[in-house]
This record gives structure tokens, C-alpha cells and sequence, in this order.
């Protein structure tokens, strides 16, 4: 059975996308802790982002550290905060979050409502930034 993430990767599941690379994949969370919360995936399904291959693992890192920075660009913060849990979607994912305070981190906070509009103008903005940083 595909995963969630990899339905999302094929395009049978909409998101609202950041970037990609021919192996991994970058897209707003439905359900953000943050304005710009953005999930950084790699296109082959692993669960567990330890079972990685570490030439995979670094790559990804380093599409993360783009990803995060064209997040920064768009969105007032102090830094993009990093974290890997992976209790509910087993497909190897890292959250980056805009934060300024340890609990905008906090996976226990209420989630932010936003309509699709907004998802939608947050991800074409964060995207060209990254486009224009990139290429
Ligand atoms: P975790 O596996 O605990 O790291 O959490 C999985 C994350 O994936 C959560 O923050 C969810 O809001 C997010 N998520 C689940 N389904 C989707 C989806 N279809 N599009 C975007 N984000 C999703």
C-alpha cells in the first residue's frame, strides 16, 4: 500500500508544492503549527528516516537547508526550526517551522486554520523564492 506522502509525490493527492528534485519532494502540512510549516519528503517510500541511505539522508538535508531558507525569505521569523517525527505518516519526512519562541515548536499547540487561498499564495511565493535562489 502507497503511502499518503508518496499518493501526494504521483499527484493523486493535492498539495500545495514548494519544490522538488528528481528524489525528493517539498509541500505545505495540511495542518500547519506555523504559517509556512512545510514537510520535506524523499520520493522513494522509506518509514523510518534512519533506514535512510546516508548519501540519501545528506542530500535531503541539504534540499532541506534550500527549502528552509526560501521559507525564511517569505515569512517573518527567527529561524526555521527542524524536527522528524513521523508518528502518523510512515514515509520519512522533516517538518520546518518558522519559530521565534520554543513553543511554536510544539507539536501539542492547536494547528492554524487556513483557507485554501492562503495555502495556495504561501506555497507560489515560498516556491519562487526558492526557483529564484536555485536556478
Ligand atoms: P508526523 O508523522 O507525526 O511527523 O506527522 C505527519 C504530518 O503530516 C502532520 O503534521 C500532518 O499534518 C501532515 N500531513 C498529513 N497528511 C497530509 C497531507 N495530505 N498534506 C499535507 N500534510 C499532511
Amino acid at each position: 500500500m502507497a503511502t499518503i506522502f508518496t499518493k501526494i509525490v504521483s499527484g493523486e493527492i493535492p498539495s500545495y508544492k514548494i519544490a522538488e528534485t528528481p528524489k525528493f519532494y517539498a509541500f505545505l502540512d495540511i495542518n500547519p503549527l506555523a504559517k509556512g510549516h512545510t514537510l520535506v519528503i524523499p520520493k522513494a517510500e522509506t518509514d523510518y528516516i534512519f533506514d535512510m541511505p546516508d548519501t540519501d539522508l545528506s542530500e535531503m538535508m541539504v534540499f532541506a537547508k534550500k527549502v528552509g531558507l526560501a521559507i525564511e525569505n517569505n515569512i517573518s521569523c527567527k529561524r526555521i526550526g527542524m524536527a522528524v517525527l513521523g508518528l502518523e505518516v510512515p514515509h520519512a519526512h522533516i517538518h520546518l517551522i518558522p519559530i521565534n519562541t520554543v513553543y511554536d515548536i510544539d507539536f501539542k499547540q492547536p494547528k492554524l486554520k487556513m483557507e485554501a487561498k492562503e495555502f495556495e499564495d504561501m506555497a507560489l511565493r515560498i516556491s519562487n523564492t526558492f526557483k529564484d535562489n536555485n536556478e
